[in-house]
């Protein structure tokens, strides 16, 4: 490897703006879908105005995080293109991750314990990514993946706290911009807060007030309760329907916390029983398939958590991997009573 291979393709931002979500559409362009708008004739009756859905849930890979790992990768030097990449998520990140390493054939490492049942590892095999198993836990996979990454010269690619991630999340906004130029309010699911923090920003591009509205499952809402906090805190993991929320911010965030405190004009939270008929209620009213943290935003709107509800009203569904038995569980108990 020469210098200027490893030379950054760009200077490396510390603050992520408007302008590199804007970036970011190109760059994704090739790999992210652009996701369809539809308008819910169902919702906007249940919640007395026009209700819109976007539909991550029909992004490759089944969500949303393909967007900022693409832009994220996009841009890694070329001597860190051909030693790879890392990460220690086997959910929809560590999906998105090995998905788009794949099509920008960059190598991908996927780090976890011995406690991640075969079928998930398998899937993730079968995307091409190395799936190197180490450890009883979720942690110990994670200093093996340090080790490994430090060895190797791997990048990690981050789930929510990467300006690069952010901007890529973002873009999602500027699409609901252009398919709904009436929008005037955004309803989505906060965890880490990449996604809320990425379309908020490009929400700003409006010219006028877009209300951005964040809705948290309410087991273990960390990002929510450090917003209370005034400061990244962390709490203990709780099961929830909503797996793809669960899990901390980090107690050294670095960019999420503060653009979600800036930008966010407020936050819910909702309950199992809540998310479980949002996720009914997505597959029975418009046969989509949504999974719980996706069906957040729904689950508000259903139960009338959202107040002072605008004219135009575009809800993220952001990501459809709900393992089919569950699915099925969740519509057979609806419909028997
Ligand atoms: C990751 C994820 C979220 C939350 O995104 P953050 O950027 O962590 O707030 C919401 N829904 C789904 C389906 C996800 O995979």
């Amino acid at each position: 490897m020469t210098q200027a291979d490893d030379k950054p393709a760009r200077t490396a931002t510390p603050q992520v703006t408007l302008r590199e979500v804007v970036e970011a559409r190109e760059r994704i362009a090739s790999v992210a879908r652009r996701t369809p708008v539809i308008h819910s004739s169902a919702l906007s009756d249940r919640a007395g105005t026009a209700v819109y859905l976007k539909l991550e849930n029909l992004q490759e890979t089944g969500s949303f995080k393909v967007r900022g790992a693409a832009n994220r990768m996009w841009q890694l030097t070329a001597g860190e293109k051909k030693r790879g990449v890392i990460t220690v998520s086997t959910g929809n990140h560590g999906r998105a991750v090995a998905w788009v390493a794949g099509r920008l054939g960059i190598p991908a490492v996927v780090c976890m314990s011995e406690r991640v049942p075969t079928s998930k590892q398998q899937a993730i095999r079968a995307t091409g990514a190395e799936v190197v198993v180490h450890g009883q836990s979720y942690d110990e996979a994670e200093r093996h993946s340090f080790r490994l990454a430090r060895e190797r010269g791997l990048v990690r690619i981050e789930g929510f706290d990467d300006p690069l991630v952010i901007a890529g999340q973002g873009t999602i906004g500027l699409e609901l911009l252009e398919d709904l130029p009436g929008v005037d309010t955004a309803i989505v699911p906060l965890s880490g807060g990449g996604l809320i923090a990425g379309i908020a920003l490009a929400l700003r591009s409006a010219g006028r007030p877009v209300r951005v509205i964040g809705v948290s499952q309410d087991r273990a809402p960390v990002m929510v309760e450090s917003l209370h906090a005034g400061r990244p805190i962390e709490l203990p993991e709780e099961e929830t329907l909503a797996d793809a929320l669960a899990g901390g911010i980090g107690l050294e965030n670095r960019h999420t916390f503060r653009l979600v405190r800036e930008l966010v004009d407020e936050t819910i939270l909702v309950a199992e029983q809540e998310i479980a008929a949002g996720i009914v209620f997505a597959f029975e009213e418009h046969r989509l398939v949504v999974e719980g943290g996706g069906a957040v935003g729904i689950a508000a709107l259903l139960h009338g958590r959202v107040s002072g509800l605008g004219r135009e009203v575009a809800v993220v569904i952001s990501g459809g991997n709900i393992a089919s038995p569950l699915l099925d569980a969740l519509v057979g108990r609806a419909s028997s009573g």
